[in-house]
């Protein structure tokens, strides 16, 4: 059965700037003139000529709703109407090619199987938590992992490793003489290094790997299922890449490096504190790789 909208909730709907529809979940009955300018279509017959299903227009992004994540047979109204627990946040293309976010409100008519649709438009408000939750993880200039996304995962890793008896290694790295890159070259060079540095290590690294800035010109790494051998092998090779990498715009630069493996007994401190004075043995010659287990500390 077709709903007819009275011409005074007609007009209501079509002042309203959000795009609006009426829908059973299958056939579009009736849309304001923000949803049709919205597609670029002149009438909803027009709609219903071109599309089965307003659900088809929903586009597939992590953390949006789309018909896919449909499991039962209901149309896609119904599932969300009956699962208030699912995010109704969905992603659409305008008529010129841009993708909006919408909050989408529902209302079913009394005894009906129609809803009133609204879709909020909140590209803006997505668009800046992502870029908020970005920078909250990511450092500025290196743009991997800061301090603080790196305790959280290696507080994750650490109970990994304890629940599946894996082994966990780490490798703290820190640039040699930076100081001076900085003073002959100046701070934007020394930058510079900074991102070439995070960039050649990082194409080095396994996906499971951790890799974050620890401050200023140190880096840290996490190697889950690695024992010691196998990372003071990986940290050799690393040291190696940034010694022999060449770009005749950037001094030339060596690491240093400390290595680790995390025991039962370990806390994150203490794995921490080990690695630091590796890296601190290390810097002893520089350029180097110091290995330091449990035992031998
Ligand atoms: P060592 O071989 O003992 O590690 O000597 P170093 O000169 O590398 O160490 P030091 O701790 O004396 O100096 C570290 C320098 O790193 C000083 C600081 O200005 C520079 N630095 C820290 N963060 C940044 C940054 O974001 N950009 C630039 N350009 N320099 C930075
Ligand atoms: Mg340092
Ligand atoms: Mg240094």
């Amino acid at each position: 059965m077709k709903i007819a909208l009275d011409s005074t909730l007609k007009t209501v709907i079509n002042s309203i700037p959000n795009p609006v529809i009426l829908t059973n979940g299958k056939e579009l009955q009736s849309a304001n003139s923000a949803f049709l300018d919205f597609l670029g279509n002149n009438s909803t017959e027009e709609f219903n000529n071109t599309h089965k299903c307003v659900s088809d227009l929903f586009i597939e992004h992590q953390g949006f709703f789309s018909p896919s994540k449909i499991i039962t047979d209901e149309n896609w109204i119904d599932y969300l109407f009956y699962r208030p627990e699912i995010k109704r946040i969905v992603s659409l293309m305008n008529q010129n090619g841009e993708l909006r976010d919408f909050e989408i409100t529902l209302k079913k008519l009394e005894k009906q199987s129609e809803y009133i649709v609204v879709f909020n438009d909140i590209t803006t408000y997505v668009s800046e938590k992502n870029e908020y939750e970005y920078f909250a993880y990511h450092d500025h200039l290196t743009k991997i992992y800061n301090r603080q996304k790196f305790d959280e995962l290696f507080i994750k890793a650490l109970e990994n490793k304890k629940r599946y008896k894996d082994h966990l290694s780490i490798i703290l790295l820190d640039i040699d003489h930076f100081k001076r890159v900085n003073d002959t070259y100046g701070h934007l060079v020394g930058d510079l290094v900074l991102v070439m540095l995070s960039t050649m290590i990082a194409q080095n690294l396994r996906i499971n790997d951790v890799f974050a800035r620890w401050g200023g010109e140190e880096f840290i790494i996490l190697l889950p299922r690695t024992d010691i051998q196998s990372a003071f092998i990986k940290a050799h090779e690393l040291r190696e890449v940034i010694e022999t990498y060449v770009d005749n715009s950037l001094p030339k630069i060596t690491i240093s490096l400390g290595v680790t493996e995390v025991t039962e007994t370990d806390t994150m401190t203490s794995c921490l504190q080990r690695v630091d004075e590796a890296l601190f043995m290390a810097k002893e010659k520089r350029n180097d790789v110091i290995k330091l287990s449990l035992s031998s500390s």
